[in-house]
């Protein structure tokens, strides 16, 4: 799954939710999450995100965003 990091955090853009074809964005605290077992790892959200707050979760060091993602993404 792709994983929503800090950089999303207070950014207002919403182009990744208008590309990605399963609706898996939620909204979290103060960023958006990605729904990691909604999510189909298309791809198509990383590149659309203006803050670069996207990435694929096989990148290192990512697991406590990862967590933090299921957390809130769990909550709706
Ligand atoms: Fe949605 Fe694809 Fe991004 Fe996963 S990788 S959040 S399915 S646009």
């Amino acid at each position: 799954a792709y994983v929503v990091v800090d950089n999303c955090i207070k950014c207002k853009y919403q182009d990744c939710v208008e590309v990605c074809p399963v609706d898996c964005f939620y909204e979290g605290e103060n960023m958006l999450v990605i729904h990691p077992d909604e999510c189909i790892d298309c791809g198509v959200c990383e590149p659309e995100c203006p803050a670069e707050a996207i990435k694929p979760d096989s990148e290192d060091d990512l697991e406590t965003w990862a967590e933090l993602n299921r957390k809130y993404a769990e909550l709706w």
